[in-house]
């Protein structure tokens, strides 16, 4: 059954109604300071175009992984400032998740209004694996929007999560896709449906273990795929390489080994590698053959052959499928390896490829690197999300909408 999205909702009309919104508002903090408002600026078009029908919105979101209970560090305040400041108009923040504040505020709003619920995770029930406890959190969720109140999930970073504020609640409301999610919905279906040849897939960051599900669904798909960042260590390692201190994945060796067997005309590895004596922004880098990582070094970047290689290969992709950063990019020093593939694929771009970048550090690695994010076809909001999608799984925050 096809999935009703936002128009569906303001056609049917929202004015004077309260409109429940899961918003993915988890960007990254430093010292209480937004490094990256991607997530927030990509929220935007969803509340605005429900604030200026005059829905009542409530926002729900959440921020880090707070463990036990509220902790002031995960409170969503500067997201409500940020996301006022992006709106042009004031965002409230309630003091709890469902408590006596967030009803009240909620039981006040008038149309056009937005108030966003404090750090959903703040209540250990929206995660919880015990069905009733979630759904107790998901009844008091719509308390706050009322009756003839409306769900609409806008937060594609947790739609692979069975969670209250992304799953249950939509077996309570009439549910609806916003702007965000159905854009994304779309772009992942044409990276598994009609994909134009050649497609190629880039992976980096710092776990095999994250991607090796998707590597496995990708091998068969693509016809090539470039392996950098810290996860190329464990598929060197597994080729007999010494790997010196760069990051490993032992108990993965053997995976990788099978996959270079069975797909090794598809899977690239970097031929150099740029190693510094620890991991530190000041470490004096330094390129050497891939296979000739010096014992007690560190590997923190791909090498300029590397690039050269990968950059052949992307150049006249049609499809390009990136996720993860090719070095420790947040390093100026080690920086290259990811500003060079990600060069690549804005020039494959530029031909008329069609390129999605999937991940949270990888997207924030296009901004911080100073490229154009229009350079890509699509920047994804969800790394996890886009990863087990592609890995062939079912999303239950997308299956609910259905
Ligand atoms: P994404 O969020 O795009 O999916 P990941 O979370 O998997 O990416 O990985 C991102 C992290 O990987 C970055 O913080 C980066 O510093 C780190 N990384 C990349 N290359 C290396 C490396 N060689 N050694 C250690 N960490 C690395
Ligand atoms: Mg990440």
């Amino acid at each position: 059954m096809a999935v009703k999205n936002l128009d569906d909702l303001l056609a049917e009309g929202v004015s004077g109604r309260g409109v429940l919104v899961r918003s993915d508002l988890n960007v990254p903090l430093d010292n209480g300071n937004i490094t990256d408002p991607g997530r927030i600026i990509a929220s935007v078009p969803t509340l605005k175009a429900l604030s200026e029908a005059g829905a009542k919105v409530v926002v729900t979101a959440h921020l880090g992984r707070p463990k036990n209970g509220p902790a002031p560090e995960f409170s969503l305040a500067p997201v409500a400032a940020a996301l006022s400041d992006q709106l042009g108009r004031h965002v409230q923040l309630a003091g709890d998740v469902v408590g006596t504040d967030a009803l009240a505020r909620a039981e006040g709003l008038t149309d056009g209004d937005i108030l966003l619920l404090e750090n959903i995770r703040f209540d250990p029930r929206e995660t919880s694996k015990d069905d009733a406890e979630r759904l107790a959190l998901a009844r008091q969720l719509v308390e706050l929007v009322g009756d003839d109140g409306a769900f609409v999930s806008d937060g594609f970073g947790v739609v692979h999560r069975k969670q209250a504020s992304v799953y249950d609640v939509a077996t309570l409301l009439p549910h609806y896709a916003g702007t965000l999610v159905a854009a994304e919905i779309k772009v992942l279906e044409q990276l598994t449906s009609s994909t134009d040849r050649p497609y190629a897939v880039v992976l980096g960051g710092s776990k095999v273990s994250d991607k090796l599900a998707v590597i496995e669904n990708l091998a068969t798909k693509a016809d090539s795929i470039v392996i950098g960042g810290g996860m190329c260590f464990t598929f060197l390692a597994s080729q007999g390489v010494s790997v010196g201190k760069s990051l490993l994945e032992e108990s993965m060796i053997d995976t990788c080994r099978k996959l270079l067997e069975d797909y090794g005309d598809v899977i690239h590895l970097p031929v150099d590698i740029v190693v510094a004596d620890e991991f530190s922004a000041d470490s004096t880098p330094e390129v050497v053959r891939a296979d000739q990582i010096p014992d007690g070094k560190m590997g923190l970047d791909v090498g300029p052959g590397s690039v050269e290689r990968f950059t052949s290969l992307l150049s006249n992709a049609q499809t390009i499928f990136w996720n993860g950063p090719m070095g420790v990019f947040e390093f100026p020093a080690f920086a290259a390896g990811t500003k060079g593939v990600a060069e690549a694929i804005i020039g494959a771009t530029g031909k008329g490829g069609f390129s999605v970048v999937g991940g949270g550090d990888s997207a924030a690695a296009v901004r911080q690197l100073g490229l154009p994010e229009d350079g890509f076809s699509h920047i994804s909001t969800g790394g996890g999300a886009s990863l087990e999608y592609l890995e062939g799984k079912t999303l239950p925050g997308i299956q609910i909408l259905q």
